[in-house]
């Protein structure tokens, strides 16, 4: 069962040789045994089923890992915070629920950097996630959990969310596939808000075409999410070997310096690849990308300064005990309820919106960002895909960059623009680079899907890397 990919195990389950149920407890065992080691395992998860869900649909039955910030009715959703520690939701997010709806069930919660804010899953306030690869080094994030539970072969497939690279980072430090759809196409509702112009969310899989089919039961529009969209033409699970025709443009901005240099020969590879199969490579301009970072680390915190203002100890988990009066209540649950990197982004975002620094920080990082989308449509012109390491490093030790806030915020150099322009990207795995993953990204116009999802098949199919050596 550990061979299969989840598409795999939902064939074989819909064509009777292979049994719903016996596929779910075989996971449910892996993972909870995953969970029982604690801080010896590699903490992929904070809640894992007891019993198996209903199973009809085209889904099958193949049982899926959520990250932890989705709402999921009546179990743990507590975005990897102690402030929400103990909240079990009334209400289930639309993304978790449509594929539910489609047959997928509920196999176990994952761990993740508190509120999404992080790239190594070292801010979960219940522990750092290990990566398979190599345990004294971190998963990526925020996304870790569910990166690291995929890789491992603790869950055959799972959801994260990216706001600026949560995804894609996590997937490319853990040697899988994570796809950021375009910003709209997947409900918010029921995701637990970090920066709602940013967040998405999205699958992590094995491969490209269990990407595709999760992906393809998620997508929609919501009456929930005013920012839904229907995308224009359905999903389709990719089947292209080729590439002829297919114009890719490496944008020199996010491909020289700062990029590692084993990260850089694994991805020049994959471009001769890409050009075996018949693509055209050229050098695209994307001269406002390098400023992706600066925009995005006033924006993102801005909006999480507003969406956090909602964890008051009232009305959601933790409440501070022996408080003098309402604003000590407050005061006093934020205190003890929140981590350091939670109140770092609460603290710079209500300073860059203070009146008098408005104008000056979040005026200006919103005209960095339409800057950065104009490149994008730009260079969108002359080529359909746009090629780039996902990740300017592989995998880190654990604890090698907590001290230092700005060399952790670098790991989403090459995302950030993406996410800032809400254009959808993939990372394959394209290598290895002292044994360990390379993560190649593809981004492409708005709803160009299709097109991505093609394209990181072609080239999965030739590039033939192996995953299973992370296996446990
Ligand atoms: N690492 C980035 C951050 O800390 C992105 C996180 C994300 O995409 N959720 O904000």
């Amino acid at each position: 069962m550990l061979g299969l990919t989840a598409s795999e195990a939902a064939e074989k389950i819909a064509g009777g040789e292979l049994s719903a149920a016996e596929l779910f407890a075989f996971y449910r065992e892996r993972a909870a045994a995953d969970r029982a080691a604690g801080a010896e395992g590699l903490n992929c998860f904070t809640w894992v089923a007891e019993e198996n869900g209903s199973a009809d649909g085209p889904l099958g039955g193949v049982p899926l890992a959520v990250k932890d910030l989705f709402c999921t009715e009546g179990v743990p959703s507590q975005s990897g915070s102690k402030i929400l520690e103990g909240y079990r939701p009334p209400y289930t997010a639309t993304a978790v629920q449509r594929l539910q709806g489609a047959g997928a069930t509920l196999l176990a919660k994952t761990n993740q950097d508190e509120f999404a804010m992080g790239s190594s899953n070292e801010n979960s306030a219940y522990g750092p996630v290990r990566n398979p690869w190599d345990r004294a080094r971190v998963p990526g994030g925020s996304s870790g959990g569910s990166a690291a539970a995929v890789a491992a072969g603790l869950a055959p497939w799972a959801l994260g969310t990216d706001t600026g690279g949560s995804i894609r980072q996590p997937a490319a430090l853990c040697g899988i596939v994570g796809m950021k759809p375009t910003y709209g196409s997947v409900s918010r509702y029921g995701m637990i808000a970090f920066a709602s112009s940013l967040d998405q969310a999205g699958p992590l899989t094995r491969d490209v075409r269990d990407a595709a089919l999760l992906l393809s039961h998620m997508v929609g529009q919501d009456p929930c999410d005013a920012t839904s969209l229907q995308l224009p033409e359905p999903l389709a699970v990719p089947s292209a070997e080729r590439l002829d025709g297919v114009r890719i443009g490496v944008p020199g901005e996010l491909t020289g310096e700062g990029i590692e240099a084993g990260v850089l020969e694994a991805f020049r590879a994959a471009l001769e690849e890409a050009v075996s199969l018949g693509a055209e490579i050229s050098e695209i301009a994307l001269p406002h990308a390098p400023h992706g970072l600066s925009a995005y680390y006033v924006l993102a915190p801005a909006e999480a300064s507003s969406n956090l203002a909602r964890y008051d100890g009232v009305r959601y988990g933790l409440r501070a005990p022996e408080a003098r009066d309402l604003l000590d209540m407050y005061t006093r649950t934020r205190h003890d309820g929140f981590g350091a990197e939670v109140k770092r982004r609460v603290m710079l975002g209500t300073y860059a919106l203070s009146s008098g620094y408005y104008d000056a920080y979040y005026g200006r990082a919103q005209r960095v960002r339409t800057k950065i989308a104009e490149d994008f449509a730009a260079a969108f012109g002359h080529v359909d895909v746009i090629a780039t390491p996902t990740a300017p490093t592989v995998a880190f030790a654990l604890g090698e960059k907590t001290g230092d806030p700005l060399a952790m915020y670098l790991n989403d150099y090459c995302t950030v623009p993406m996410s800032l322009a809400g254009i959808p990207a993939i990372s394959i795995p394209c290598g290895l680079s002292d044994g360990l993953p390379v993560g190649l990204q593809l981004a492409g116009p708005a709803f160009s899907e299709n097109r991505l999802l093609d394209a990181a098949y072609a080239l999965e199919q030739a590039l033939g890397f192996d995953g299973s050596a992370a296996r446990v």
